[in-house]
């Protein structure tokens, strides 16, 4: 604590990111990064992009990189806002859409920790919408007077789905809220929202390259939505900074979205090691949520998620646990590669006592 501090930042609970430590080499499943490298038409067309027009500001609406998107989902280039990972894309969301000290955003008991975080900094109130045992939202939860609603699809950290039924309902039954769905996971299976945005003006939907096309280092995310709400997005990211992303990351994301076949070999393998490992771990005597994302949510009868988190930790696995109400008995575990995956499964079999 410092006296210089603003009193916001004085009370404000930053976000933890997941540990990348460096004292060792482990096997890390914490963070949901993909296993596999980017496309190397990615990493051509970056090396390409290192020239002498780096003196130059990338353009700050992103021009090329909108078309390219928006070429993807058959949208118009003014239907997209792209951001320095899809967490600066809702960090700019909220101010945008939600009112201070106004009626609750609502959002699921459990989900991606950092939308609390996000509602303190911006001093927004929320309410959370509880979830069952297998993590399922409640899709009534969502039927009140609201300021606004996000909800993770797959939500994190279980890899829970929402149906396109509940979806639907939630978003005619909020006409005038918005309604952010996350779809930082969906490319591992989920269904997306993004075919919606023309029936529904207030929905906005967040993607991200850091998990399906391997990019979590390039910090590339974007929104899609009713242009309405794109220019409310913009209008934020213009009263902080104006090139949030780089001549490289355009580039590089640009290339990402092209190379679908590359796209589509690397989620099909992640799934189909998800599903494999998931099996396994049933089998085991594991409780698995059914996962639609690149990473799996376990519970064991035998062991505490505190306790299985330390032990993986001491065998040079990673994974992430949670030490809140309804989470802190599981662990969640990112698919890596199938030597990776056969490796934990070894060692968790081992630890678990089973
Ligand atoms: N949404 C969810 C649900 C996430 O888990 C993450 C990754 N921590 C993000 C958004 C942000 O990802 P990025 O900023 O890398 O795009």
């Amino acid at each position: 604590m410092s006296r210089y501090w603003s009193n916001t930042v004085k009370n404000i609970k930053p976000y933890t990111p997941g540990e990348q430590p460096k004292d060792r080499k482990y096997i890390k499943l914490n963070t949901n990064e993909n296993p596999y490298p980017p496309s190397p038409r990615v990493i051509e067309a970056i090396n390409n992009a290192a020239d002498e027009t780096l003196r130059l500001y990338p353009d700050p609406m992103g021009g090329e990189l909108r078309e390219t998107i928006a070429g993807y989902y058959r949208l118009r280039k003014n239907n997209i806002f792209i951001g320095n990972g899809s967490d600066e894309v809702l960090a700019f969301s909220f101010p945008a859409f939600f009112e201070p000290a106004g009626k609750p955003v609502l959002f699921a008991e459990v989900t991606y920790s950092f939308y609390p975080v996000y509602t303190a900094f911006f001093n927004i109130n929320y309410r959370l919408i509880p979830v069952d045992e297998e993590f399922n939202i409640s899709e009534e939860g969502y039927y009140q007077d609201n300021g606004g609603i996000i909800i993770a699809n797959p939500n994190a950290p279980s890899g829970k789905g929402v149906s396109e039924k509940t979806m639907e309902a939630i978003l005619s039954r909020n006409e005038n809220s918005v309604v952010i769905v996350d779809e930082a996971y969906v490319d591992f299976g989920g269904l997306s929202a993004v075919k919606l945005i023309n029936d529904y003006p207030n929905l906005l939907v967040i993607k991200t390259l850091s998990k399906s096309h391997s990019l979590a280092g390039l910090r590339v995310g974007y929104a899609l939505g009713n242009e309405e709400l794109i220019e409310g997005i913009i209008r934020v990211k213009d009263s902080i900074n104006s090139y949030t992303v780089d001549r490289l990351a355009v580039a590089g994301a640009r290339e990402a979205i092209k190379d679908d076949d590359y796209f589509q070999e690397t989620r099909s393998k992640i799934m189909k090691s998800r599903e494999r490992v998931s099996a396994r771990l049933t089998e085991m005597g594991f409780k698995v949520i059914p996962s639609q994302a690149n990473f799996i949510f376990i519970s064991s009868e035998q062991c505490p998620g505190g306790l299985l988190f330390q032990r993986l930790r001491a065998k040079g696995i990673l994974v992430r646990h949670f030490n809140k109400p309804k989470v802190d008995n599981f662990i969640r575990v990112t698919i890596g590669t199938d030597d990776e995956m056969d490796c934990f499964l070894e060692v968790i079999k081992a630890i678990a006592g089973l």
